[in-house]
């Protein structure tokens, strides 16, 4: 246990609608290694607090090195593509993702603990296919906040924490699901606090 590294509570595991990053305004690039398949990607595994606040950057010790997940790299760029501009493998948005967040979980993961721990959330739940056996598309459509937390509530027995954004037409869409994992990093568990979230009650599920 690093003597910088700072205690947490729990995590959020964020995942994002690359559709939704990308209509905005601001746009997107795809990752130089191509277009992602069209389905829900990691945003970042996230140490929090109860009370709703959360700890970052705290260990400059110990920075991104992506030879310790070499391993790891097929899926990471598959399961958690960057949208940013510009275009790149995906190493400055996993490097951010692990010197902001990751290096304040240390006391239970270290850097290949974090992001395999990350990979496995994302295949434990498989969100884009939970949606649209409900019902509900990435095709343009519009739906009901609720009815995107009850499917989701239904098939995973959790409730998730929803944050929007604005196409560029500024229409409220869906962009992150939130769910809330154990300081392990391996099992989901009903949130101790949800995002507070700005979404209208009506959103926008664009396609990619
Ligand atoms: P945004 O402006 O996209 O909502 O958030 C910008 C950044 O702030 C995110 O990429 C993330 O690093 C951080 N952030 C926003 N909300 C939360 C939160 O609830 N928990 C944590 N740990 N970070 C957050
Ligand atoms: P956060 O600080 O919210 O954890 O992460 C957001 C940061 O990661 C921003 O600086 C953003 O430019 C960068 N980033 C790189 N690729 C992506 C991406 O695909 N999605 C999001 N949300 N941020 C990305
Ligand atoms: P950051 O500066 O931390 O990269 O990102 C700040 C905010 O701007 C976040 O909400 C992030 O999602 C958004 N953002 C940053 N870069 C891009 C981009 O290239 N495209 C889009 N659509 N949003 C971005």
């Amino acid at each position: 246990v690093l003597s910088t590294s700072q205690d947490f509570d729990f995590f959020y595991f964020v995942q994002q609608w690359p559709g939704s990053y990308c209509d905005t305004k601001q746009g997107c690039c795809y990752p130089s290694t191509g277009k992602p398949e069209s389905d829900f990607g990691i945003h970042g595994l996230w140490p929090e607090y109860n009370d709703g606040s959360y700890p970052s950057n705290c260990d400059p010790d110990s920075p991104f090195d992506a030879s310790e997940i070499s391993d790891l790299m097929s899926q990471m760029k598959s399961d958690w593509p960057t949208l940013a501009c510009p275009s790149n493998d995906g190493q400055t948005f996993w490097a951010h993702e692990w010197n902001k967040h990751g290096t304040c979980s240390e006391s239970e993961l270290d850097q290949h603990g974090y992001f395999s721990s990350s990979l496995n959330l994302k295949a434990q739940i498989n969100l884009l296919k939970i949606l649209e056996d409900a019902g509900i598309h990435p095709n343009g459509s519009e739906y009901n906040l609720s009815s995107i937390i009850g499917a989701i509530q239904e098939a995973t027995g959790y409730t998730p924490g929803i944050e929007c954004n604005k196409d560029s037409s500024g229409n409220s869409q869906l962009y992150e699901i939130y769910l809330c994992v154990d300081k392990s990093g391996s099992n989901i568990i009903e949130c101790p606090i949800l995002p507070k979230g700005k979404c209208g009650t009506s959103i926008e599920f664009p396609s990619f």
